[in-house]
């Protein structure tokens, strides 16, 4: 395999971008725990390997109204990141922390997660749940698109010929309210194992009552959902008022599993009403704490 790899190195951001314009053939390598797995098992072609390493794309910046964590950083240094430790943020070091095993987490980047476009990873729910923007950017300029709409499908997203993500965008949350957030993920093991599903929850309550929710889920569906439909039913609500059945027949609607080697479509529908509930026990149980 090792013949056929050709890997270019530039130094900027630039320069990579200019590579990638002239040969939209090139592919972009960051942690490599995908791609070349996918090269070895013959899923995809060796060829020139763009390494994205030294394009300065490993830091995170904090500003008046967001965060911006660049795409090449590891799992591991998103976990680490104290910008990340408050509510509701802390979701997705939480949500990163259930992946594989640490020499996964050690190499593999946010931005690879999600440029490959595999449905349902672990860091995607909870990114959909925080609400983040996806940073595209080619020689023609950049561009933020919320990541509800960058899944067109099973491996396939709107990052498109010549384009990079170069960050993903965490917006700051509203002040006042309550946080409470959630991430629960079932595999077929605890480490080195995919999700069957999981299901990111970020909900805030102001006076005892729902002022937002936002429920994403994996490996339901062709692609990672929001659910908002379920979540809009608890909205405006008490959070004692609100019936958890009437979530759970909405959810069904709003999911879309199939067969798989993980599982049946029937059983996935099970596990995302265990999930819910889950989610919804341990909500009820904090909110008691605080009160
Ligand atoms: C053993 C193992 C266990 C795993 N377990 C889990 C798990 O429990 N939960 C889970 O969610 N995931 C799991 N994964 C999947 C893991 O999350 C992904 O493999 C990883 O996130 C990919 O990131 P990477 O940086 O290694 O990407 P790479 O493999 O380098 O790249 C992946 C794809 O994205 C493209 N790409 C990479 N970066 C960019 C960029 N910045 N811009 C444009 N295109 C880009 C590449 O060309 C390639 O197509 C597991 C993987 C392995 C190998």
């Amino acid at each position: 395999m090792t013949q056929d790899i050709k890997v270019v190195s530039p130094g900027n951001l630039a320069e990579a971008l200019q590579i990638l314009e002239n040969d939209p053939g090139v592919t972009p390598i960051a942690g490599g725990t995908e791609l070349v797995g996918a090269v070895r098992s013959g899923k995809r072609r060796p060829g020139v390997f763009l390494d994205l390493d030294h394009l300065g794309l490993d830091r995170i910046s904090l500003r008046e109204n967001e965060v911006e964590l660049g795409a090449m950083m590891t799992m591991s240094q998103v976990i680490a990141c104290e910008q990340l430790k408050g509510a509701p943020w802390s979701l997705l070091p939480r949500a990163l922390s259930q992946i594989a095993s640490w020499q996964i987490r050690n190499v593999a980047t946010i931005g690879g997660s999600l440029a490959g476009g595999i449905p349902g990873l672990d860091g995607t729910s909870a990114l959909l749940a925080l609400n983040a923007g996806v940073k595209l950017q080619s020689t023609r300029g950049a561009c933020v698109i919320p990541l509800s709409d960058f899944f067109l499908g099973p491996m396939r997203t709107r990052c498109g010929p010549g384009e990079l993500i170069t960050a993903l965008v965490l917006p700051k949350p509203p002040a006042g309210g309550q946080w409470y957030t959630c991430f629960r993920k079932i595999g077929v093991r605890k480490a080195y194992a995919m999700p069957i599903v999981n299901m990111a929850s970020v909900l805030s309550v102001q006076d005892g009552v729902v002022c937002s929710w936002r429920l994403a889920v994996g490996g339901a569906a062709k692609i990672s959902l929001l659910l908002n439909r379920t979540a809009a039913l608890a909205v405006g609500k008490p959070l004692d008022a609100v019936n958890l059945e009437e979530l759970e027949n909405c959810l069904q609607q709003e999911i879309a599993p199939s067969d798989s080697l993980h599982g049946s479509a029937a059983y996935k529908r099970i596990l995302c009403r265990n999930l819910l509930r889950e989610i919804w026990e341990e909500l009820l149980a904090e909110e008691a704490r605080v009160e």
